[in-house]
C-alpha cells in the first residue's frame, strides 16, 4: 500500500499566484525520492501541502490511507508527528542545547520547557544522545545549537526529525545552505538513515547531480506541475 497519494492537488495563494497545479504521483514505503525543479517551481509548496504548513486550495493528500487535507487542528499534529521534517535553515533554537533541540521535534513547547528545566527523563536523553551518535554529533551534545557549524545543524536537524521515530521524513532543500563537503554528509546521514530504520524520504533538491546519486526515484517540477516521474537513469537533461 502506497504510504501518500497526492491526488490533483492545487494551491493556489492568497495573490493569485498558482504555485501547484494538478499534482499527482504515489508514494511507497521505502521509497527515496528527490524533487527536483528551479527555484519558484513549487518544491516546497509541495511538501508544505504534505505536512499541512500549507493547506491545498483543491485535491487530497491521503497518508497512510487517511485523507489529510480535511482534518482539523489536533489531527494535523498528530500526522506531523509520522512526519520528520527537515529545513533548509535548520529552524534550531540558538539558545537551546543540542540534545534540548532533538527533543523539541518530539516533545514540542511542553519539551522546552522540560528541558530548561532539566526534566527530560533518562530515556528521552539516551535516545537524543544515540540519535546524535549516529550522525557524529556526541561531543556536541551539550553546546549550544547557534555554536554548531551548518553542517553540524543540519545534523541536529536531521536528528529531531529522526527523535519523532517518523514513517516519512520530508526534507525540504537540505543542502542548499552547505558547502559541498557538508552537503554530502547531509545526503549520507539522510539516505542511511532512512535505508536503515525504514523511513521513506522526499526529499527537494535543485541539483540534478546529487538527485542522480541518491534518489530511487525522481520526480521534476517546473512551474507547479510534474514534467518527470521516473527512474533517474530514464531523466533526461531537459529539465
Ligand atoms: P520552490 O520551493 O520550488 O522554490 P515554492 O513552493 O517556494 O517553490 O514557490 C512556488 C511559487 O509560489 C513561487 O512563485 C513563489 O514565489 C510562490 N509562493 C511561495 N510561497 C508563497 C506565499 N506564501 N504567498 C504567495 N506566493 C508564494
Ligand atoms: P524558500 O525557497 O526556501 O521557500 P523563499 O524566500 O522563497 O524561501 O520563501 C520564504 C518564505 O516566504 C516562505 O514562507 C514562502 O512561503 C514565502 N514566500 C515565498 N514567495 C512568496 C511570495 N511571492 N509572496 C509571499 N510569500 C512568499
Amino acid at each position: 500500500n502506497p504510504i501518500l497519494q497526492v491526488e490533483n492537488l492545487k494551491k493556489v495563494y492568497s495573490d493569485g499566484t498558482v504555485a501547484l497545479n494538478n499534482i499527482n504521483f504515489e508514494v511507497h514505503p521505502g521509497e527515496f525520492i528527490v524533487v527536483i525543479g528551479p527555484s519558484g517551481a513549487g518544491k516546497s509548496t509541495l511538501l508544505r501541502c504534505i505536512n499541512r504548513l500549507v493547506e491545498p486550495t483543491s485535491g487530497d493528500v491521503v497518508f497512510k490511507g487517511k485523507k489529510i487535507n480535511k482534518i482539523g487542528a489536533r489531527q494535523v499534529k498528530q500526522v506531523r508527528r509520522e512526519i520528520g521534517m527537515v529545513f533548509q535553515n535548520f529552524n534550531l533554537i540558538d539558545r537551546l542545547s543540542v540534545v534540548n533541540n532533538v527533543l523539541h521535534g518530539r516533545l514540542g513547547y511542553t519539551g522546552t520547557i522540560k528541558g530548561a528545566l532539566g526534566l527530560f527523563s533518562k530515556k528521552d536523553i539516551a535516545e537524543a544522545e544515540e540519535i546524535l551518535e549516529r550522525v557524529g554529533l556526541s561531543k556536541q551534545k551539550y553546546k549550544r545549537a547557534d555554536e554548531l557549524s551548518g553542517g553540524q545543524m543540519q545534523r541536529v536537524g536531521i536528528s529531531r526529525a529522526l527523535a519523532q521515530r517518523p514513517r516519512l521524513i520530508l526534507a525540504d532543500e537540505p543542502i542548499a545552505s552547505l558547502d559541498p563537503a557538508s552537503s554530502k554528509i547531509i545526503m549520507d546521514h539522510i539516505f542511511t538513515i532512512c535505508k536503515e530504520d525504514k523511513i521513506t524520504a522526499i526529499v527537494n533538491l535543485h541539483q540534478v547531480d546529487v538527485a542522480m546519486k541518491y534518489a530511487t526515484r525522481i520526480i521534476g517540477i517546473k512551474s507547479g506541475e510534474v514534467i518527470f516521474d521516473g527512474q533517474p537513469s530514464h531523466l533526461t537533461k531537459n529539465i
